[in-house]
């Protein structure tokens, strides 16, 4: 098929017209829904004229949302950052836990090939896609081990790259994905037909890392503090010990596919998430100015 007409997209928007929602079932249907057990799914190489086959990104997890990192993304100040240093500095113990909680995550994209599928009314599809894997650091870093293991090589390959076999756990109410693996033998990827229908409808991966403006997080952080306003809560570290709002395990599976695989124990190191630096100075001179301004 090469009409260029992207199916998934229509249909969603046609149940938007269907049940009046303004939900999102496009994004979320872009991603790899992982569940208990086995998903083998085919990484596929880089787009043409993209440099790697994957994108990264640093998530904060707030009010069951992700929110991207401006300061991890494009080096910008970034107000969760900024409030989780000011928790950890305190020194308190509910602090800290908040700090851990929220703190930044780091998040990589790949287009692939689900392999198999429970479609509508429990059928079985194959090879679905491209859609977006989203994984934590520990299975990011299982995939590019791959690439050096003398075992194996090039995953993507589309002439004798590997499937990937993602088996996943629970393991103290966490997902663990420990027992993933490549599959033994080298494959080709699809038919001639289907790989050049794949390598067509790659998802634009950078396109999926979305900033939200300063006030955007302002205001979700002053919602995650139970509604208090967001010009006090610097200083007021009780409240911020009150603002336990989000279990991790509701926290984990609350959001869609993008953070059903979250991979807790991935987290980047405590203290590289409370760096200050020249853009952390900005912002407080920035904040002042907001401050001021309302
Ligand atoms: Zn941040």
């Amino acid at each position: 098929m090469t009409t260029g007409v992207n199916l998934e997209f229509l249909k969603a928007k046609l149940q938007e017209l269907q049940t009046g929602q303004r939900a999102d079932p496009d994004f979320l249907s872009k991603f790899v829904k992982l569940e208990e057990g086995e998903t083998s799914v085919r990484i596929l190489p880089a787009a043409e004229g993209e440099e790697n086959f994957f994108t990264e990104t640093g998530l904060h997890r707030i009010n069951r949302k992700n929110i991207h990192c401006p300061q991890y993304v494009e080096n910008k100040p970034c107000p969760i950052c900024f409030y989780i240093r000011k928790l950890w500095d305190s020194g308190s113990e509910e602090n800290i836990a908040l700090a851990r909680k929220i703190k930044r995550r780091k998040r990589y994209y790949f287009n692939v090939i689900v392999r198999e599928e429970k479609g509508p009314g429990g059928t079985v599809e194959k090879n679905v896609g491209p859609k977006v894997l989203s994984v934590g650091v520990k299975l990011f870093e299982k995939i590019l081990s791959v690439f050096f293991d003398p075992d194996y090589g090039d995953l993507t390959d589309l002439e004798s790259g590997w499937d990937f076999k993602i088996k996943m756990e629970i393991k103290d109410e966490y997902p663990n994905y420990d027992k993933s693996n490549p599959r033994p033998r080298p494959s080709k990827a699809g038919s001639k037909q289907e790989i050049e229908e794949w390598m067509k409808n790659l998802h634009d991966l950078k396109s999926l890392i979305t900033l939200k403006s300063l006030e955007e997080i302002k205001e979700e952080m002053s919602i995650m503090l139970n509604e208090e306003s967001a010009d006090d809560f610097f200083d007021s570290k009780a409240k911020a010990a009150q603002a336990g709002v989000v279990e991790p395990q509701a926290a984990a599976t609350a959001i869609g596919n993008d953070a059903s695989d979250d991979d807790d124990s991935g987290d980047e190191s405590e203290s590289e998430s409370i760096n200050v630096d020249d853009t952390q100075k900005d912002f407080l001179t920035q904040l002042e100015k907001i401050k001021a301004g309302k």
